[in-house]
């Protein structure tokens, strides 16, 4: 059996692409960029038995779960498994625990350090309320809005309407009165409260995007929205951490 892609998801996330033991940026396998570190999904408890730690027992249903894995970049890998004695199970897991608790403070504080420019990694913060998408429309001239399609369930329209009311609002914003300010405000967190009330969460970025005019390339700003599910594995407190190609989003 493979690691199946949520333990990956849970696993990248929770680490915040980063080492477990010396926090190095790690990328993912596939992507196209040179000169980087590729992450390594390692066993706790090795498959074989003859294995780094192989010859315990796995406290979760199998080796490839999320509770048997950490990231790591390849030196460390190799120093872990090499020195299999000093690297007990107890170490690896208390060394992921720790990481993972210093990632998830860090986000609080400084979350642009997880955005990692070598990779397509990019990290929303989940919006509180219309302010929160208000401020950046005011400095954007474009938008990338998706969100999570499930199968076999219907998507609330407060969804597509939100995207709508971005669409319309973005090349206007700067031109409206204070009454249509305000309404306009009143409208987002309804929506906002009304997309919660059926499951989802409501995150967003600011970006900067290359867009090519002829034989000029110029970056814009563009606000990139993302509404999933609360209980995605890929948020991590109040963040999302998404994988980003050109210009669509997976989660
Ligand atoms: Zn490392």
């Amino acid at each position: 059996m493979a690691i199946s892609s949520r333990s990956r998801k849970i696993l990248w996330a929770r680490s915040g692409n980063k080492c477990a033991i010396c926090q190095v940026n790690l990328i993912r396998l596939g992507g196209q960029k040179e000169n980087v570190i590729i992450g390594e999904e390692c066993h706790i408890i090795s498959k074989s038995i003859k294995g780094p730690r192989g010859q315990h027992k796995i406290e979760c249903a199998n080796h490839d779960d999320y509770e048997n894995l950490i990231l790591l970049c390849s030196n460390d890998h190799v120093e872990i498994d090499h020195d299999f004695e000093s690297y007990s199970i107890k170490r690896l897991k208390e060394v992921k625990r720790t990481h993972e608790n210093w990632v998830k403070e860090r986000l609080n504080s400084n979350p642009q350090e997880f955005n990692n420019p070598l990779s397509d990694i990019i990290i929303l913060k989940k919006v509180e309320d219309a302010n929160d998408i208000i401020e950046i429309l005011k400095v954007c001239s474009g938008h990338i809005l998706d969100y999570q399609k499930l199968k076999r369930e219907k998507v609330p329209k407060e969804i597509l309407i939100l995207f709508d009311y971005i669409k319309d609002v973005v090349d206007v914003l700067s031109f409206m009165n204070y009454s249509q300010f305000e309404v306009m405000r009143l409208d987002l967190n309804n929506l906002i409260d009304e997309i919660e009330n059926h499951g989802y969460l409501v995150f967003a970025l600011q970006q900067k995007i290359d867009v090519e005019l002829g034989a000029n390339k110029s970056a814009w700003d563009v606000v990139n929205i993302q509404i999933i599910k609360s209980e995605n594995v890929s948020i991590v407190g109040d963040y999302l951490f998404a994988l980003y190609q050109t210009s669509k989003v997976i989660f």
